[in-house]
């Protein structure tokens, strides 16, 4: 099962996978960070999907398809903003990992990227969130047969490491 899953540091929307995830806002019209990323790589007619959608949940995702993106799919979730931890948002964020990989197995997608959700302008604190990340995928992978690859694109050496090192913990023994 390990070996499913690939840590690399890059650009997400550059991915060669069925699908990508993106961390989105409620409103999914776009906005900073990987989601300003995403919608430029993938060009506008991705805005004109996720307007159509009309707006997700904070712990739900949505699928859109991936236009200029290499990426067929793109799998919009919306993380929770960190408000000190009594908001509910561990549970919140295990949501947004657990719909992806729903909406993935819906889609029948093999591969598929995640970047580091909450963790940017929403400041989740980054060692929990990946913690919450790679558990949440190791329960996945424990009963799917469908996904070959899981990739977690770290964006900058602190989530790079980060990743690494909590992957030891979680996936030893
Ligand atoms: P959130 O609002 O959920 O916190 P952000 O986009 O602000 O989302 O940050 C989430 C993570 O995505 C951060 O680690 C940020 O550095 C990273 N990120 C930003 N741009 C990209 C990109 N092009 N590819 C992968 N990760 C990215």
């Amino acid at each position: 099962m390990k070996e499913k899953i690939e840590i690399l540091k890059g650009d997400i929307t550059k991915q060669q996978v069925d699908a990508v995830v993106n961390a989105a806002n409620t409103s999914l019209l776009g906005g900073g960070g990987v989601d300003g990323a995403i919608h430029r790589a993938a060009g506008p007619e991705l805005l004109e999907e996720t307007r159509k959608i009309g707006g997700c949940p904070t712990g739900e995702a949505r699928v859109s398809k991936g236009y200029r993106l290499p990426a067929k799919w793109v799998i919009h979730t919306v993380g929770p903003i960190w408000r000190g931890g009594n908001s509910n948002e561990e549970e919140l964020l295990a949501s947004c990992y657990r719909n992806c990989f729903k909406a993935a197995r819906e889609l029948g997608v093999k591969t598929i990227a995640f970047p580091s959700i909450s963790t940017g302008a929403y400041r989740f604190p980054l060692e929990r969130a990946t913690e919450i990340a790679l558990e949440e995928t190791k329960s996945f992978l424990e009963t799917d047969r469908a996904l070959s690859k899981v990739l977690f694109v770290c964006f900058g050496d602190e989530v790079f490491q980060t990743y690494k090192r909590i992957f030891e913990q979680v996936f030893e023994e």
